[in-house]
């Protein structure tokens, strides 16, 4: 408590009135005194001198003569009870010839030397011919006393005698007392004065500061709502105007603070790469959903400080092996794979606000679909290159043996049909790859017409007969009566149908069973084609409709297939709105199913 500014203010003014009265009691007090003593002796002088003018026994040269009549003189002069007065006479031995003391009996024809009551060197200094004085204790009782000697001059000016009084203080003293006890109370109301005043004015000065130091305490909470009260022009009031200017601009700078925060959190949160800052100590203190989902990490384990290389995929990136002295490697990049995704991570330093790296930003972006597009496309490079070059080395080794010369018509014939076919081969993949082309850019026209399903289906198998005979395979056809027609590109629909149905024809072996149906069901029709052929591995099901995929790339080749048929289909199915579905069974079997909606436009 008297640590407050508001309790030194109080003790310094208390010191100060404190030291200036005691300074200013003492010296009154001393001037006081020296003033009343000095009055004294002054009127006791001239008591002597009256007495010395008046009496005309104390006029006389010789005293001695007329001892009597002096002792009769001072008796009857008016003293006062408190006064003594002595009368030395004598050359050689300063005599005490009258005296008004009690004692009278005692002193009178003593040396007035051996005298204690008297003062030796005041006696002799008036012999001198000069008068003094001097205050002094009454050694007998104690009491202050002011001594005067008066030397008395013959008619030839030489000392003939003394007049030697004393007087007693008391009333000095008392005055004295009085004074002091006076100034004594003065000090001890102007003291309490000065507590009082000293309280108000330090409160005056000190509350404003309360204020302010309470409204910052405020602030140093969170709550920026704090504007003090400016009761003054002076210091005082301009630290409060500073302060209510500070906390404006504080909560001003805090607003654009959080703004830009909010701003950059909704980026971070929203992004489609993942974030994550990491502090020099390799411990992660940001990350955001996309890079706490790539972490398989919770927020709850980063409020734990987790230890970058702990969380698990980013062990990749070995933060240990980062220098930060060096700031070369704290820049860089660096592709990796994390459950068949692939991530392109870059990180770069961050520096905190002394300019210090403070750690680094590490940014992972998802590849994985720009990856697949690259290997899709460098696939299908490599897989039209191979296409191609077969039939080509086959058509270069045939003219070549056909420009030899000695070659009979009927092998000649033989070659040429072999490049025939090979042609066909070639024309047949730059056809499928042109239509793949189209519906990738989209650039397809369907020729949408109303059609019979049941009719087309029935045309594809005529188309289809011979090769059905040929491997004597059985058909089983199962079509709904009453069927409703359906909007459809007749000529794409009828190439997916045949494509499949040839599939089944194909990859069965001779004497099998193949079976199509046809059925309508909530507004989509269903043509399923089923056979009891080849199958297709578990293995080879999932990757059936990607482009050039065969389950038997040598089988497939002699037969006639590009391996484009099925993702053609899938395709076209798709473009109509409809689904397309393979089961197969290895070894057992396949079915197809193509289900289309009654009017897709
Ligand atoms: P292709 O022109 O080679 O027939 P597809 O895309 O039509 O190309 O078929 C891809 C592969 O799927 C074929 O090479 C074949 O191995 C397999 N396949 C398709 N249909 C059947 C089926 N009904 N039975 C067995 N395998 C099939």
């Amino acid at each position: 408590m008297f640590s407050t500014i508001k309790w030194k203010f109080i003790v310094v003014y208390f010191l100060l009135v404190f030291i200036a009265m005691v300074i200013v009691g003492i010296f009154i007090i001393s001037k006081l005194e020296t003033q009343q003593i000095a009055n004294i002796t002054s009127n006791m002088e001239q008591r002597i001198e009256t007495i010395l003018r008046s009496s005309s026994y104390l006029a006389e040269d010789d005293w001695l003569s007329v001892q009597e009549e002096i002792q009769e003189t001072v008796n009857e002069w008016r003293l006062g009870t408190n006064e003594t007065l002595y009368v030395i006479f004598g050359d050689e031995v300063p005599t005490i010839i009258a005296s008004t003391s009690r004692s009278n009996h005692r002193v009178i024809g003593q040396n007035a030397l051996s005298i204690n009551k008297l003062d030796p060197t005041l006696i002799l200094k008036a012999y001198e011919g000069e008068k003094a004085n001097k205050t002094g204790e009454d050694p007998n009782e104690n009491t202050r006393e002011n001594h005067v000697v008066y030397p008395a001059f013959t008619g030839v000016g030489k000392v003939k005698g003394v007049i030697y009084m004393v007087t007693d203080l008391e009333n000095v003293t008392i005055t004295v007392n009085e004074s002091r006890k006076i100034l004594t109370n003065a000090t001890l109301i102007a003291l309490l004065i000065t507590v009082f005043l000293g309280y108000l004015i330090a409160s005056s000065i000190t509350e404003p500061i309360r204020d302010v130091t309470k409204k910052a305490e405020e602030m140093s909470r969170g709550n920026f709502d704090q504007f003090v009260e400016v009761r003054s022009d002076d210091e005082i009031g301009q630290l409060a105007s500073m302060f209510n200017h500070l906390t404006l601009k504080l909560k001003e700078t805090i607003q654009e603070m959080d703004l830009e925060r909010s701003k950059l959190d909704t980026i971070f949160s929203y992004m489609a790469e993942g974030v994550i800052a990491v502090d020099t100590n390799g411990e992660i203190i940001h990350a955001n959903p996309i890079a706490l989902e790539l972490l398989n990490m919770k927020k709850i384990e980063l409020e734990k400080n987790m230890e970058f290389n702990k969380a698990l995929p980013l062990q990749l990136i070995n933060i240990n092996d980062i220098d930060y002295n060096n700031e070369k490697t704290l820049e860089g990049e660096i592709n990796f794979e994390i459950d068949s995704q692939v991530y392109k991570v870059k990180y770069a330093p961050f520096k905190n606000e002394k300019k210090d790296i403070g750690g680094l930003i590490i940014v992972f972006q998802d590849i994985t679909k720009e990856h697949k597009l690259d290997s899709i496309r460098k696939e299908f490079v490599a897989n039209v290159s191979h296409e191609l070059k077969t039939p080509i080395t086959t058509i270069k080794s045939y003219t070549e043996t056909l420009m030899d010369t000695g070659i009979d018509h009927e092998l000649s014939m033989q070659f040429l049909s072999v490049i025939d076919n090979e042609c066909d081969r070639m024309a047949r993949l730059v056809r499928d790859l042109l239509q793949l082309s189209n519906l990738d850019y989209q650039k397809t026209i369907w020729k949408k017409e109303e059609v019979s399903l049941a009719k087309l289906l029935k045309d594809v198998l005529q188309k289809l007969d011979f090769a059905i005979k040929e491997k004597k395979h059985e058909l089983i056809l199962d079509i709904e009566d009453n069927l409703p027609n359906i909007v459809i590109d007749k000529d794409a629909i009828e190439r997916v149908i045949i494509n499949i149905v040839s599939n089944s024809i194909k990859y069965t072996n001779d004497k099998g069973k193949i079976k199509v149906s046809l059925k309508m069901l909530d507004e989509y029709m269903y043509i399923t084609v089923e056979d009891n052929g080849l199958g297709i591995p578990e293995e080879d099901k999932r990757r059936i409709f990607e482009r050039f995929y065969r389950v038997e790339k040598g089988r497939s080749r002699d037969l006639g297939g590009t391996g484009l048929g099925l993702s053609i289909a899938k395709q076209i199915i798709e473009a109509h709105g409809g689904e397309i579905v393979l089961e197969s069974i290895f070894g057992e079997g396949t079915t197809v199913e193509i289900k289309l909606p009654l009017n897709y436009v």
